[in-house]
């Protein structure tokens, strides 16, 4: 039996009655957990098993997975649903971790991040976008892929003038170095200053950064670029519907 805090990350029905959960625990990491008759009218744990919500778990783990024995909710995070935005970049947040993080890889830094973010966007009315980019740069730097933007990522040339991003290589690229990467993205001062601003900015401090709408868009674009990249993967499913959230 083990005791831990979590966030419902994903659910999925099973046979009739129970449900499938992926949990992403803050002393265990990501699990796979069943919650038997989660389904049933009037089960207990209905609340606590639903995506965004954060529990206190009493889990047994079983052959295959963990078993929920007991759940007290701490935060339903009730209020993302009120808004699309919020469920959007929510759901988003919630892809991240179950997309790239492997079961059992404990990451503190991760789940404070995961939880400090979904308390800011239950409150959240504008600029998803300007937070959803400086918690992707958080969230990569936590995973170990910190983008390099103090000196070329090939070189070590401090010269930070005429520069691209390479989401390969994991920073920037300087101008005699261009040539290594085709697919590296001209950074011009403003997306170079804005990087800088909303990678080291916490979180909750978020509106003393003011930057173009454009400027944000290109920021992100290229976040996401070396997201895919170091968490090997072509494509993230919610991206699309930020896509759409953003184009309207
Ligand atoms: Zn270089």
């Amino acid at each position: 039996m083990l005791k831990t805090e979590g966030i419902v990350l994903k659910e999925m029905r099973y046979k009739d009655t129970s449900k499938i959960l992926s949990i992403y625990t803050k002393k265990h990491g990501k699990i796979t957990a069943m919650a038997r008759g989660a389904y049933r009218p009037k089960s207990q744990i209905i609340a606590n098993t639903q995506p965004f919500s954060y529990n206190e778990y009493q889990l047994y783990k079983g052959k295959n997975f963990y078993y929920i024995n007991q759940a007290d909710i701490i935060d339903s995070f009730y209020s993302i649903r009120e808004k699309i935005e919020r469920v959007v970049y929510g759901q988003y947040m919630l892809e991240l971790i179950e997309k790239s993080m492997e079961e059992g890889q404990e990451n503190p830094k991760i789940f404070m991040l995961l939880l400090k973010g979904l308390k800011l966007l239950s409150g959240m009315d504008k600029d998803f976008l300007k937070f959803i980019t400086a918690y992707e740069l958080k969230f990569i730097s936590f995973l170990g892929y910190r983008p390099l933007l103090d000196r070329c990522v090939l070189c070590g040339n401090k010269n930070v003038k005429n520069i691209r991003y390479s989401p390969k290589e994991g920073g920037i690229i300087c101008y005699n170095c261009s040539s290594y990467d085709s697919s590296s993205i001209y950074l011009d001062d403003n997306l170079y200053r804005g990087i800088n601003e909303l990678l080291y900015i916490p979180l909750d401090r978020i509106h003393k950064v003011k930057l173009p709408d454009e400027t944000i868009k290109k920021i992100h674009y290229i976040i996401v670029q070396h997201i895919l990249y170091n968490i090997d993967r072509n494509k993230l499913n919610t991206l699309n519907f930020i896509k759409a959230l953003e184009s309207t």
